[in-house]
């Protein structure tokens, strides 16, 4: 089962209209695979921006955040229609930075995550577990347990793509070993089997998120489970288009 190779790029809370115009223009100007599915997620207030300044057809424009909720009285909130209106298909949710420091709970995200591909947004699925998960050998728990609040409530998982991060390895400099992130997504997708089955488990991308950058990236070339990765990082710097080139 071929499945498209797919790099995200999570800006985070960083740029400027200066800056953000030219790590786009920067990607405009880049011959990018035809082949290599990429998305990338600038602040919301840059989200319009962006829509406007890409020039290329296999670079899509993501949120970072959205509400469950289509319009009203949510101050500061998000709705998938009104991105879909600005010309943004993609979102993600349950970045390890949300539900650490916002707070957000597995429930929350997976509502965020239903209604979403219900107004027709795409989904950024993030998951991971926490250095001391790893240390006591609950990693695939604590993954299971997210992806269950989800598809306890979404049976159709085409739009969604999972990026599974240990929080361990964001930011850090410390990227998981290609064969780690194997092993763990080999592990998720043998739990999507059980849960949404085996048709849909085996299209399911799963990408690596973590520390990727323009020298680790080919790492991971021949890992069977990892379908692409999710940077942060290094997607604000021109190495982000050698990550995006890493599997030719
Ligand atoms: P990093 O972030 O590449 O800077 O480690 C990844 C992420 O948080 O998506």
């Amino acid at each position: 089962m071929a499945r498209q190779f797919f790099v995200g790029g999570n800006f985070k809370m960083n740029g400027t209209k200066e800056s953000l115009t030219s790590i786009i223009d920067n990607l405009n100007k880049a011959e990018l695979p035809s082949n290599v599915e990429v998305v990338i997620a600038p602040p919301a207030p840059y989200l319009g921006l962006a829509v406007t300044e890409n020039k290329q057809k296999t670079v899509a424009i993501s949120a970072q955040n959205v509400f469950n909720k289509a319009s009203g009285a949510y101050t500061g909130e998000i709705s998938p229609t009104q991105l879909k209106d600005l010309g943004v298909h993609w979102t993600l949710t349950g970045h390890s930075e949300r539900r650490t420091i916002i707070k957000e709970s597995d429930e929350f995200i997976a509502e965020k995550t239903k209604f979403a591909l219900d107004n027709g947004v795409s989904v950024i699925l993030c998951i991971g577990e926490t250095l001391e998960e790893r240390k006591s050998g609950v990693t695939l728990e604590v993954t299971a347990r997210q992806l269950d609040a989800v598809s306890k409530i979404v049976s159709d998982w085409t739009n969604i793509v999972i990026a599974y991060e240990p929080v361990w390895a964001i930011g850090t400099g410390l990227a998981a070993t290609s064969e780690d992130a194997q092993e763990t997504h080999k592990g998720i997708r043998d739990h999507l089997v059980k849960t949404i089955g085996a048709e849909q488990a085996a299209k399911v991308r799963i990408l690596y998120g973590g520390s990727v950058n323009g020298k680790n990236a080919p790492d991971f070339k021949d890992k069977a489970d990892v379908d692409g990765f999710l940077v942060g990082g290094a997607s604000l710097k021109p190495e982000f288009v050698d990550i995006i080139k890493s599997r030719l």
